[in-house]
């Protein structure tokens, strides 16, 4: 049951983050050889971040915050560059296959983990084929809605969406994305089949859950929370296990009826394999250093999460998660019986 085509085109968009003065920075390093040459001199170019949802989502949101401070301490500047399609499967792919030098990097989120059980032919392996760099925060969702959708509460909802299963839609970025999943252990715990819509990015998802063209989705609070406070969407609940700060009158799923459904999204770094360790460490130096930034402290705990401790912002801590991670959910797909093409 539910064989799902990905959308496998990307759009992509790039915007350039921190203007730090390139001259400066080559002056400093003297040249990029390849292997350790490259590395001792690294970084002296653009170092380019691939987002693999649409602009102006959380991924994306949550990339933009890291990048400036992570621009300052590298003294180069940072694209942003988002390519979408396929649950993020697409944007993963292109860094999997990326020169290793350094100048691409991957953000991605709880999907890197999700998306080989998900599709048969993924093109890349997230333990073989990257160099985790470190983990960067870990972010609550939330259950929303347009706002004159009937249901009142979570328990509400689930009974709705059962009474209404052929005509209830339910939003997501792709196969194998958070928002996919999400929908897809609400669904599972609801005992109900909907019809999914699935877009580029929870971004777009989210514009047209206000407009009131989907019904409900799950995304994370770096999304939802502007929407929420100024009561252009519905809410029914935070997926994790306690409340979240900034919205402190949304109930937890457990205190709204539905404590399987438990999700946060975790996002890393990663660069192809074969990166040099020295580069990777350099990228990890300046990931703790964005993390450690009052702004970007600030900023994320406005939208609900915060950044990880830095003792998680290394290559040894994100590679144990992920590990971790795809142990977790190739059980929890093969139980749900779900695939991609
Ligand atoms: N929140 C999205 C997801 O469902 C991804 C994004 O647009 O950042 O995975």
């Amino acid at each position: 049951m539910g064989t799902f085509s990905g959308h496998r085109s990307a759009v992509r968009a790039i915007a350039v983050i921190g203007a730090i003065s390139l001259v400066a920075a080559c002056s400093e390093t003297g040249g990029g050889r390849a292997g350790t040459g490259a590395a001792r001199g690294y970084p002296n170019q653009n170092i380019t971040i691939i987002v693999p949802f649409s602009a102006g989502g959380p991924t994306d949101t949550v990339t933009r915050m890291i990048s400036e401070p992570m621009a300052k301490k590298l003294g180069v500047r940072i694209v942003v560059q988002n390519v979408e399609g396929a649950g993020g499967t697409v944007g993963a792919g292109d860094v999997a296959r990326a020169k290793p030098d350094g100048y691409t990097v991957l953000m991605h989120h709880i999907g890197m983990s999700t998306a080989p059980a998900l599709y048969k032919d993924l093109g890349y392996k997230p333990l073989e084929d990257f160099e985790t760099i470190g983990l960067v925060t870990e972010v609550p969702m939330t259950i929303v809605a347009r706002k004159d959708f009937p249901p009142a509460s979570l328990t509400e909802l689930e009974g709705y969406v059962k009474a209404n299963a052929d005509k209830v839609t339910l939003a997501n970025a792709g196969i194998g994305a958070a928002s996919h999943l999400c929908g897809l252990l609400f669904q599972s715990a609801a005992g109900v089949k909907l019809q999914e819509v699935p877009y580029q990015g929870t971004g777009p998802a989210l514009t047209d859950l206000v407009g009131g063209q989907v019904d409900f989705m799950c995304d994370q609070t770096t999304n939802t929370t502007g929407q929420i406070k100024a009561g252009k969407v519905k809410v029914y609940a935070v997926t994790t296990p306690q409340r979240v700060k900034s919205l402190p009158d949304v109930p937890t799923t457990a205190e709204a009826g539905l404590p399987a459904l438990q999700v946060s999204v975790w996002h890393g770094l990663y660069a192809p394999k074969g990166t040099p360790p020295e580069v990777v460490q350099k990228l990890s130096e300046a990931l703790k250093v964005a993390l450690a930034d009052q702004t970007v402290i600030d900023e994320m705990a406005k939208l609900g999460t915060a950044p990880v401790p830095a003792t998680d912002a290394t290559p040894e801590a994100h590679t144990a998660k992920l590990d971790e991670q795809l142990k977790t959910w190739a059980k929890i797909i093969a139980d749900a019986g779900v695939t991609a093409s």
